[in-house]
């Protein structure tokens, strides 16, 4: 069994409300930072200084405890190199991946010479606690949770998490925060982190600051859990565009809370909506909406994507059949979306 990321269109008109991006794009502040770039700061290797610092200061940490990397995708390869590279061919280490989840877990652990062990999730899509802590054996090195969930928007209680950080000592514990923005919910600055030496938090400025393009993300532990992380990740894996574009963008906070406050609308937008048409949905903690529609999901994405809105079919996923994943961004890329569900589903019936 090989895994791979599942490459997918990229309209060049239409809203794109398929990979949880910013709607609204970056902030200014970030072209306006890009557009200072001098010939030598494109010539010259880049320092990282002040993006480190400001991704510290943001996420309320001291520098030492931040790993920037190329997106937060090259940080998911690098803890999968760290915690899977090495055994026997005939005995791999395990990466334990909880359904439905993100490709690049199981795709970077198999890369990596690990074994992926794929846990399904209940019934309702909650947390499989039970079940994950049964997949844990000596030869796990890696369990990747996700909070809130890509593809539910669901979270994962900080009790769960602890619960398997202690229950699994001789494997690194992933979690991934991509969509902390959002839920205000993370980690990072619990004690926890101190005293549990195998949890790593994941974080990216691709999705609530916007900067998916020029790749940006962190990983952030104890020095001595990056230490080993650190070896791994290419010293100049961020180009310069990025190490300008973060501490422009992080420095622009009412940008990010406007934005923050759109997604907030637009979610209780389609959740009003979704009831009316009689769609059932799980509440997000992140800045998209999973929803179960009925009939065919396939012929509704197309049918979606003739009025120009992009969505994410999820229906092959585990436990989300006929589900499918739309990114709550600026209001009116929310009206857009609704109209044209309304549309869709009242041609049908
Ligand atoms: C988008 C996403 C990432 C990757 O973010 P990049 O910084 O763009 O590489 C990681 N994890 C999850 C769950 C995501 O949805």
């Amino acid at each position: 069994m090989t895994y791979e990321y599942e490459r997918v269109l990229t309209p060049t008109s239409g809203r794109r409300l398929h990979l949880n991006e910013n709607t609204a794009g970056c902030s200014p502040a970030v072209i306006a930072a890009l557009g200072r770039l001098t010939r030598q700061d494109a010539a010259f290797y880049p320092d990282y200084d002040n993006a480190i610092g400001a991704a510290a200061a943001f996420l309320g940490v001291t520098p030492d405890r931040v790993l920037l990397t190329n997106g937060l995708d090259e940080g998911i390869l690098a803890v999968s190199i760290a915690a899977l590279r090495g055994f026997a061919a005939d005995s791999p280490a395990e990466a334990i991946v909880v359904l439905p989840a993100f490709d690049m877990y199981a795709a970077c652990s198999d890369a990596a010479g690990g074994r992926v062990v794929l846990v399904s999730p209940e019934p309702d899509l909650s947390f499989p606690v039970d079940r994950v802590l049964a997949a844990i054996t000596d030869r796990t090195r890696l369990v990747w949770l996700t909070t809130p969930n890509n593809p539910t928007g669901q979270i994962i209680p900080r009790e769960i998490t602890i619960a398997i950080a202690e229950a699994a000592p001789q494997a690194l514990i992933f979690v991934d925060e991509a969509y902390a923005d959002f839920s205000g919910l993370t980690l990072i600055g619990d004690p926890i982190l101190d005293r549990l030496r195998n949890l790593v938090v994941g974080r990216t400025f691709a999705k609530a600051h916007g900067l998916a393009a020029l790749r940006a993300g962190a990983l952030v532990a104890p020095p001595s859990t990056l230490a080993p992380l650190r070896r791994i990740v290419l010293p100049y894996s961020i180009n310069v565009c990025a190490a300008v574009a973060l501490p422009a963008a992080l420095g622009d906070t009412a940008y990010f809370d406007w934005y923050l406050g759109e997604v907030k609308k637009s979610k209780a937008l389609l959740y009003g909506a979704l009831e009316r048409l009689g769609v059932d949905c799980w509440p997000s903690d992140a800045n998209f909406v999973l929803a179960r529609f009925p009939g065919d999901t396939k012929a509704l994405v197309r049918r979606l994507a003739q009025r120009g809105v992009f969505v994410r079919d999820r229906s092959a996923d585990a436990g989300c059949e006929g589900c499918l994943r739309m990114t709550a961004g600026v209001v009116a890329d929310t009206r857009a979306l609704v109209a044209a569900i309304e549309e869709v589903l009242c041609d049908a019936a």
